[in-house]
């Protein structure tokens, strides 16, 4: 059973019912929507639609709405396209222009004050490189240094330079009402840079009367800088290494990426190593060997998910795609020594599902237990076990949808939904049922079983039970 989770970004080669059904089977765990492009119109038809597919399939996932974030975007061209040539001269203008070969529109012109010649302008996460030339009250007259295409609303990114942008403007804010009404599991929030961020987001979310869990998109040196208080008020965060790596170095990314993973494990939140991870299965069916290592390299850093992004978006082979993901996950995992890694991660404190979350993991690796049970509302007790990374698939049951569905982006977990339980034989018979038929346990078998005593007090883990399958 894999224990890495898959986010898949739908779009136009993933959008109508059969494909999401094909990524399902091919291994989604979360499906991604990226605001920064479609319309609102065309999201909620996906949205409406991974909803039929796994209500119909009963397979749990996620949905995550991808915020724009505070970024600058470009205007359309005339022919929706351009190719750029090393040596060409190309001019940003705040000026309401129909883009062609020569100029494209950005309107915002407060960046103007923010600019000098000599400073370097990037577009498609840093493939287009410009050197500005000029600024003049409207416009900034550039020079390409690394050429090629640049379509319509493409972000650009000016390193380092902090713009007084609006954390949440009013596009997101329509995002997020969006998230809420719909009630999706996650919202990702692109380019957050300080806790303030993440808290003004909640304090939106609560506006419009959702619960969404807030995946923090950390991809700006102000993000790096500050990961520790974002962590710490986020229920995740994203490797975010498309735009992270117009902003530091290439070469500190792993490094980045590394320490991240490993704080988020150990405070209990939830990581997604994104972009770029199987980047040639855009156009082609099999990824490069340096593809398939960056992968596994996120699953020995025992990464909660991994992303794909163009690759299911608008690639040629998305469910190749995310199978491939799926196959590399299972190999890698296969040879980990989840078991001799385990203690290393526990961190003490004196809450009591910190204690039992532990004490499950300890209990089921000291006599080899076939699965960890856990019964859960609202998936704090599943994703608490996940943070320790035991060896033993977490089974969470719960008979809420909403958690149901959320836990799918947790790692190692298997989330089973059932109608409430109430007496404690009923609770340990249906464990011992699911287990036989996730084909996890056979008779004789151990598992863990956690669960609140007494059976009718809800949100009270508090005991750790050795149960033998019959
Ligand atoms: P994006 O975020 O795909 O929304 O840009 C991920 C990244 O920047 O890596
Ligand atoms: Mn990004």
């Amino acid at each position: 059973m894999r224990k890495t989770k898959i986010v898949c970004t739908l779009g136009p080669s993933t959008n109508e019912f059969d494909e999401i059904v094909k990524l399902l089977r091919s291994g989604m765990n979360v499906a991604r929507l990226n605001m920064s492009h479609g319309d609102l119109a065309s999201h909620q038809m996906t949205l409406d639609l991974v909803k039929k597919a796994r209500k119909e399939l009963g397979i749990p996932c996620s949905i995550m709405v991808d915020t724009c974030g505070p970024e600058l975007r470009i205007g359309n061209f005339e022919n929706h396209k351009i190719l750029l040539n090393k040596g060409d001269k190309f001019i940003f203008t705040t000026r309401d222009v129909l883009g062609t070969k020569e100029v494209v529109s950005c309107k915002y012109p407060a960046l103007l004050s923010f600019l000098k010649p000599h400073q370097k302008m990037y577009a498609n996460n840093g493939l287009i490189e410009f050197n500005i030339v000029e600024i003049t009250s409207t416009d900034i007259v550039c020079k390409v240094v690394v050429g090629g295409e640049l379509s319509d609303h493409k972000s650009i990114s000016i390193p380092r330079i902090r713009l007084p942008l609006p954390f949440i403007n009013e596009k997101d804010e329509k995002n997020i009402e969006f998230a809420a009404k719909n009630d999706v599991e996650y919202i990702s929030a692109s380019f957050v840079s300080r806790a303030e961020d993440v808290l003004e987001m909640k304090e939106c979310i609560k506006k419009y009367g959702g619960r969404q869990e807030i995946i923090s998109k950390i991809e700006s040196v102000d993000g790096i800088k500050n990961l520790d208080s974002i962590i710490d008020v986020s229920d995740g965060i994203m490797v975010a290494r498309g735009d992270m790596g117009t902003e530091i170095p290439i070469e500190q990314i792993p490094a980045v990426q590394k320490n991240m993973i490993q704080k988020c494990i150990s405070m209990g939140k939830k990581v997604i190593v994104a972009t770029e991870m199987l980047e040639s299965m855009i156009y082609k069916r099999r990824p490069t060997r340096a593809e398939t290592t960056d992968v596994a390299q996120a699953i020995y850093d025992k990464s909660g998910a991994t992303m794909l992004s163009g690759e299911t978006a608008s690639g040629a082979f998305p469910f190749e795609a995310a199978a491939t993901m799926a196959r590399i996950a299972v190999a890698t995992e296969k040879i980990i020594n989840y078991d001799a890694e385990f203690l290393a991660s526990y961190k003490s404190s004196h809450e009591n599902l910190n204690a039992i979350s532990y004490s499950a993991c300890a209990t089921s690796r000291a006599v080899g237990a076939k699965a960890i049970v856990c019964y859960t509302d609202k998936g704090k007790t599943a994703n608490m076990i996940s943070r320790f990374r035991p060896k033993a698939p977490i089974i969470a049951i719960t008979h809420d949808e909403f958690t149901f569905n959320k836990l799918s982006l947790s790692w190692g977990v298997v989330p089973i939904i059932v109608k409430e339980q109430k007496t404690l034989e009923d609770m340990l018979s249906i464990a011992n049922k699911v287990a036989k038929e996730l084909k996890i346990a056979n008779e004789n078998d151990k598992i863990i079983v956690t669960l609140g005593i007494p059976t009718s007090e809800k949100g009270t883990t508090n005991a750790v039970h050795i149960f033998e399958i019959k």
